[in-house]
């Protein structure tokens, strides 16, 4: 007999399949021997009360064999006789894409300026060792994108629960822990994200599609208002319509479209910091205990949403267990971000902590900042974010060292004599943050700090530090495309996809904008 039941349990009570068989005997009057299975369908923990609880769905198999663990998966066609279609850059968007078209029979010649996954990882570790970046292989560029050296959150807001679904099942297929079926917030970790993306590359090419590394896109082909192919940096050209996700950090894409007259328009961004604590003080803050997290819970995570003074101030991208990363993509930058291993076992908890920045806003900010961009440029918001990236690499040393300070010192408009240990392997540079950042930012960083640390105690703390600056939290450029067609508003043949396009943040939802294209171009032929 199968039964799926719902359970509240104490986190020791749910550590693993002995324990749950206890406790799943109990509840229905069983025998322990009888329970021959009892498979998770569904795990969130809530840290709501003193008390904290795992709120669990779970199958129970009595007195049977269990099924095998499965999920759907798709079946691959050959489709090395099928129409080609070029996808520029391979994050998510664009490896979805790919492999979306082959589903439905295309033939994805997938063009990346960046490294193949594994020869990236040397190029990543000469960041934080020599503090070159290479501006064509780096944490934004190169396979897999921007997720691949991440936490590998897959937690999106988007509630299309179906597409949600379709993206994880692919992920497990291509070899992801089937744990992200059944986590709240599921997470793959940066040491198992890059066997998922190889994974993904064997199938394209297996499938007849083609894959072409350190190749750059740097002109589209264009036939009256059609868009029917790209060449490259080093003279080749590629025919077919064009996917083009190249996601947030490819300056020069944006650059070329805007000399093109290829309708592009400014949009919002959020920047700030990233702020790091030590884990064991999140997990005492967020368990309510003083002894942390324990044997049985996983390294705490938290949100915090507020207002100040007209703009949102937010937490963004929070990695428990994680790492800040050095995730410049150009030599005279310093921008951060964060990831985790699956694990999450690090000893630090870190996430972007900023504030919502409007279109709108930029004549205040060009002046305060002295930045040349017009205010009625499509690329205001990118000189923004451009400009704090350089005096953020001004102010940290001219190298990958990174500005910071600690929390409480910047509330109180203080210099911090001295920095606390930090997950970020480049090195710090203690400065002062309240004083050079802008006024914009640091006025709502302050106010939102304090907001909360009321909410949380012992959050707003000098243990914490605040490491300049996160700027690439999504795109500060929309390509226009059309809302049925996908297509660009005045090119045919020219799919903006994924968060470079300014239709997705997140790999989540990079993946699905990245399908929806794929079908969008099967459509039109
Ligand atoms: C360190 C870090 C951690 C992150 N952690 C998470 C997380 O845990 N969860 C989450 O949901 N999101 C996370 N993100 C954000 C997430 O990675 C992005 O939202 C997502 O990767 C966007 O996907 P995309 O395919 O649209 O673009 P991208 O991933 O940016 O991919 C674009 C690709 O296009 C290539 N490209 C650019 N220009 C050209 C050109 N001219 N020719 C050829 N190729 C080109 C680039 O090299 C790149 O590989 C993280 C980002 C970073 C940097």
């Amino acid at each position: 007999m199968i039964k799926e039941l719902q359970l509240r349990l104490l986190p020791e009570q749910a550590a693993n399949e002995d324990s749950l068989k206890q406790v799943v005997s109990r509840e229905l009057g069983e025998a322990v021997s009888a329970v021959t299975a009892v498979r998770v369908l569904k795990r969130s923990v809530d840290a709501r009360q003193r008390t904290i609880y795992l709120n669990l769905k779970v199958r129970v198999f009595l007195n049977e064999e269990p099924e095998e663990e499965e999920f759907p998966t798709v079946a691959y066609k050959d489709v090395s006789g099928g129409k080609p279609v070029v996808v520029v850059g391979a994050g998510p968007g664009g490896l979805f894409a790919a492999l979306r078209l082959i589903e439905l029979g295309l033939r994805p010649i997938v063009v990346e300026r960046g490294k193949d996954v594994h020869a990236r990882r040397k190029d990543i570790a000469l960041i934080s060792r020599e503090h070159t970046v290479d501006p064509e292989s780096n944490y934004c560029f190169g396979e897999g994108g921007a997720g691949a050296f991440s936490d590998g959150k897959l937690y999106t807001r988007s509630k299309k629960r179906g597409s949600v679904d379709k993206i994880l099942h692919v992920f497990c297929q291509f070899g992801a822990t089937p744990s992200i079926l059944v986590d709240a917030h599921p997470h793959i970790g940066t040491d198992k994200l890059p066997r998922v993306i190889e994974n993904m590359r064997h199938q394209i090419i297996r499938s007849g599609g083609e894959i072409h590394f350190e190749t750059r896109m740097d002109r589209l082909i264009r036939q009256g208002d059609e868009v029917i192919g790209i060449e490259t940096h080093n003279g080749k050209t590629f025919r077919g319509p064009v996917i083009l996700a190249t996601g947030h950090s490819a300056r020069d894409v944006y650059r070329y479209l805007y000399a093109q007259e290829i309708a592009i328009e400014a949009k919002g961004i959020a920047v700030g910091v990233r702020l790091e604590h030590p884990q064991q003080l999140i997990d005492q803050i967020q368990y309510h205990r003083k002894e942390g997290r324990g044997e049985f819970l996983p390294a705490a995570e938290y949100s915090f949403v507020t207002q100040a003074n007209g703009r949102g101030v937010y937490s963004f991208c929070m990695c428990p267990g994680g790492f800040v990363v050095p995730a410049a993509s150009d030599a005279r930058q310093v921008v951060v971000n964060g990831m985790s291993p699956s694990n999450r076992g690090s000893r630090w908890a870190n996430s972007g902590m900023v504030v919502e920045v409007r279109p709108e806003d930029y004549p205040v900010l060009m002046q305060y900042e002295a930045i040349e961009e017009p205010a009625d440029s499509p690329l205001a918001l990118m000189a923004f974010q451009e400009r704090l990236e350089e005096l953020c690499w001004l102010n940290g040393g001219q190298k990958q060292t990174a500005p910071a300070q600690r929390m409480l010192d910047f509330v109180q408009k203080k210099n911090s004599s001295d920095l606390p240990d930090s997950s970020y392997t480049p090195g710090l540079l203690a400065s002062p943050l309240h004083f050079w950042m802008p006024e914009f930012i640091t006025s709502r960083l302050r106010d939102g700090f304090r907001h909360f640390g009321n909410s949380s105690k012992g959050f707003l703390t000098n243990e914490a530090l605040m490491i300049g600056m996160e700027t690439r939290t999504s795109s500060p450029v929309r390509i226009l495309r059309d809302r049925e067609s996908f297509q660009h508003i005045h090119c045919k043949g020219l799919f903006p996809c994924g968060e470079g396009a300014g239709y997705a943040g997140g790999i989540v939802s990079a993946a699905i904008d990245g399908e929806r294209c794929a079908e969008a171009v099967s459509a039109i032929l």
